[in-house]
């Protein structure tokens, strides 16, 4: 009954395991959920108040496909004023999420047999995704040595002829690791040599950055029109079930994008994009307030981690997501539960601390697992103390 399509199409982990903790802890466990990466502030209060404000004036109908121009003109002023980028709106696609900004550059720009480069550990739904535009994937692996980064000159030695795109994260999930400046100026001048691949460069966590630096790879004018710059308002304005984000790149790809979105979903909900607009000009405090509660948060995080022996330890450097090789418990065993795969790591510290991570092979990281931050610190404190005293007990 159902297609190939959809059987062989990978369950999102993330939102699998959140969705088991969610059961566990309805059931009545005394459950922490550090599985999913989501904002535990509410939306800041001017946003619901635009957006209830956008209802009662009745913005209740469709939108223009690509989103209301009010709303791509403060992307564009948002992407001139904190990231030096020339836009115009018929350039920006508004849609349902980073997901679907992701799923739409996929589908416009990825025939089926291109090539994907995808450096790892990466986010688990861009696989799926290419999968789904029927993309072949290549995995660059980085190290925990090399900061989890990709250099240039690793990329590079991945290209091949039918390589179409690269796609990352920075601010990274799930490593926190961040591109510098020279970082993206070495693989922009490499990508010069390469005038067929593009940018899919994620920068959700653009504002989570604990360096206070964000850089886009758009800022190199020689492949500014190769890169699709994927943004959104989940993470940074706390709105995840809002479901808004969107694209910014060249005028032709924009236009495969929206005519693409046209068929699937249309425009997104109308009265967010109005509330969109206050989030992007008008809240420049509350999102520097909830960062430097992440920032305290990751040295909480980190602190917790450090007491528990045989794990290994990057440094996030943003979004908030702590990503530890655990890989030392591999083989051992409590009470018939033998941890063999960071999935079984995962498993057992939902069962017996009582806390939801999330395992790192689908992050393409077998020997890591991710706890997301984005929890009080009196939540992360106890759950660190729970992790430790069921990793003790692992013989
Ligand atoms: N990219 C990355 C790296 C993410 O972690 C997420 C999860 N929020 C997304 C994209 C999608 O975000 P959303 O669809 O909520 O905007
Ligand atoms: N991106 C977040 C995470 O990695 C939210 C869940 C999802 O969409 O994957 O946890």
């Amino acid at each position: 009954m159902i297609t190939n399509r959809i059987k062989n199409l990978h369950e999102s982990a993330t939102l699998k395991m959140a969705k088991l903790a969610r059961d566990l802890k309805a059931s009545g466990r005394d459950i922490i959920s550090l599985s999913l990466g989501e904002p535990d502030f509410d939306t800041p209060q001017i946003i619901k108040e635009a957006a209830k404000k956008a209802l009662d004036e009745g913005n209740t109908k469709y939108t223009a496909v690509a989103g209301h121009l009010a709303l791509r003109e403060a992307i564009c002023h948002k992407l001139k004023r904190q990231n030096g980028l020339e836009y115009s709106p018929n350039q920006i696609v508004v849609c349902n999420g980073a997901k679907q900004a992701i799923s739409n550059a996929c589908m416009s720009l990825l025939n089926p047999g291109d090539e994907i480069l995808i450096p790892a550990p990466y986010w688990v739904s861009y696989k799926p995704i290419a999968q789904l535009a029927e993309a072949i994937i290549t995995e660059v692996p980085t190290t925990v040595e090399e900061n989890y980064l990709a250099s240039a000159k690793l990329l590079e030695a991945n290209i091949s002829e039918k390589t179409r795109a690269i796609i990352y994260s920075s601010p990274c999930n799930p490593t926190g690791s961040v591109y510098e400046r020279h970082q993206l100026a070495e693989i922009a001048e490499m990508l010069e040599k390469y005038p067929n691949v593009f940018v899919l460069s994620d920068e959700i966590y653009e504002h989570i950055n604990y360096l206070n630096k964000h850089e886009s790879i758009a800022q190199f004018p020689k492949i500014k029109d190769r890169v699709v710059l994927i943004n959104g308002f989940s993470k940074a304005y706390s709105m995840t079930g809002w479901r808004m984000g969107y694209t910014a790149t060249n005028l032709e790809l924009a236009q495969a994008i929206e005519k693409f979105q046209g068929q699937v979903t249309s425009g997104i909900c109308n009265f967010n994009q109005i509330a969109g607009i206050t989030a992007l000009e008008k809240t420049d405090a509350e999102v520097k307030s909830m960062v430097e509660a992440f920032r305290k948060r990751k040295e909480v995080i980190m602190e917790g981690l450090r007491e528990i022996p045989g794990i290994k330890l990057n440094n996030p450097q943003g979004a908030f997501y702590a990503f530890p090789d655990i890989s030392s418990y591999f083989g051992k065993s409590y009470e018939g539960k033998k941890i063999e795969t960071s999935s079984d790591m995962a498993m057992y510290i939902l069962e017996v601390a009582e806390v939801g991570c999330v395992g790192g092979d689908d992050f393409a990281a077998d020997k890591c697992i991710r706890f997301s931050f984005a929890a009080s610190e009196e939540q992360i404190r106890e759950a660190m103390k729970r992790v430790k005293a069921a990793l003790e007990k692992l013989q």
